[in-house]
């Protein structure tokens, strides 16, 4: 029983939880309380702290997925922390897509004019 329990959390941190199981205590990033075997809890791909699921409203659904081996290394969990700055990140890039897009039809009608004065010059 307690070897399927123990894999889920080795499987990411391995080099912490091979001495030992009383080093490895984690703190949840949004309540401060331990986090103990028994407790579901995420690790954040960005800065490392791990959460209780239900502290970082995450479904059940969602925690099983990422205990999944098909999910590690191809799955990233961001917490709620992180998703704030990865917003603003998005928010930017967006910014600068519209700008280039801006660009580009800017360019498109440039290159229509040029091309519409060459139909004409060539017809009269
Ligand atoms: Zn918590
Ligand atoms: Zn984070």
């Amino acid at each position: 029983m307690s070897e399927t329990k123990d894999s889920g959390d080795r499987r990411r941190k391995a080099s912490v939880n091979k001495h030992g199981g009383k080093k490895n205590t984690k703190m949840c990033g949004e309540c401060g309380l331990t986090i103990k075997d028994s407790d579901k809890a995420v690790s954040c791909d960005v800065c490392e702290v791990w959460f209780h699921i239900e502290c970082e409203k995450l479904p059940e659904k969602v925690n099983n997925f990422m205990q999944d081996e098909e999910a590690e290394g191809v799955l990233m969990w961001y917490c709620s922390h992180c998703k704030k700055g990865c917003a603003k990140l998005h928010k930017y890039i967006k910014i600068i897509e519209q700008q280039q897009v801006e660009q580009m039809t800017r360019q498109n009608e440039l290159e229509g004019k040029v091309n519409q004065q060459r139909i004409y010059s060539t017809r009269t």
